[in-house]
């Protein structure tokens, strides 16, 4: 009896380890992606994050507004699906043989801005003047970053697109997901050899 709790006491824990190490591994798959531009990893739904939807009708992602048309651009045919860093309302780019299409916006589009601070952390989509404004005076470093046209920003990717390597590129997995399921897959498969063991041990007496 003691040796079978033992054994259920092994498995258990295995099976844990075991699905504690898968999920938090699925987690991470589901929930961060890296910028295919980049290479910056990115939470998906983050305000900064924008998804790329390529006319094939797959998904990419990208870390700021720059990345979004380098990634945008790369498809030639794409939907950026960006949000105002400010107020969050959708802001979503449609680009059409690697131009401007149309944008789909609630507010008045002409004064849809990107924020552009010459590194993809100070990049931002902003949808309106008070929404820059707001951007400017919350941010230390947002102050002095100059706002650019959807126009001129794509123009800024299009230079940005010659210098980088675009495509996908995987998210990693913490080495603690594979110790998790490497000590679950070891424990569970320590559950049944332990159990022979304990079988035959208490069988050898009886035996002798
Ligand atoms: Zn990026």
């Amino acid at each position: 009896m003691k040796g079978l709790s033992i054994v259920a006491i092994l498995a258990v824990v295995g099976m844990i380890f075991l699905i504690g190490g898968v999920a938090a591994a699925l987690n991470r798959t589901l929930t961060t992606a890296r910028c295919e531009a980049c290479g910056m990893e990115v939470v998906k739904t983050d305000v900064s994050t924008e998804r790329v939807v390529s006319s094939d009708g797959e998904e990419h992602w990208a870390c700021c507004p720059i990345c979004g048309f380098v990634v945008g651009l790369y498809y030639e045919d794409a939907e950026i699906q960006g949000q105002c860093f400010a107020c969050n309302q959708d802001i979503d780019v449609h680009l059409e043989a690697s131009q401007l299409s149309y944008v789909e916006f609630s507010g008045n589009k002409e004064f849809i801005k990107v924020l552009v601070g010459g590194m993809c952390m100070k990049n931002k989509l902003v949808g309106s003047a008070a929404c820059a404004q707001a951007v400017h005076q919350s941010y230390e470093w947002a102050t002095d970053v100059p706002e650019k046209t959807l126009q001129e920003a794509l123009m800024i990717g299009n230079n940005k697109l010659a210098t980088m390597t675009v495509g996908y590129k995987p998210i990693s997995i913490p080495a603690l997901n594979y110790v998790l399921i490497g000590t679950g897959v070891v424990l569970l498969a320590a559950a049944p050899i332990t159990w022979k063991l304990m079988n035959k041990r208490s069988e050898s007496p009886a035996t002798n």
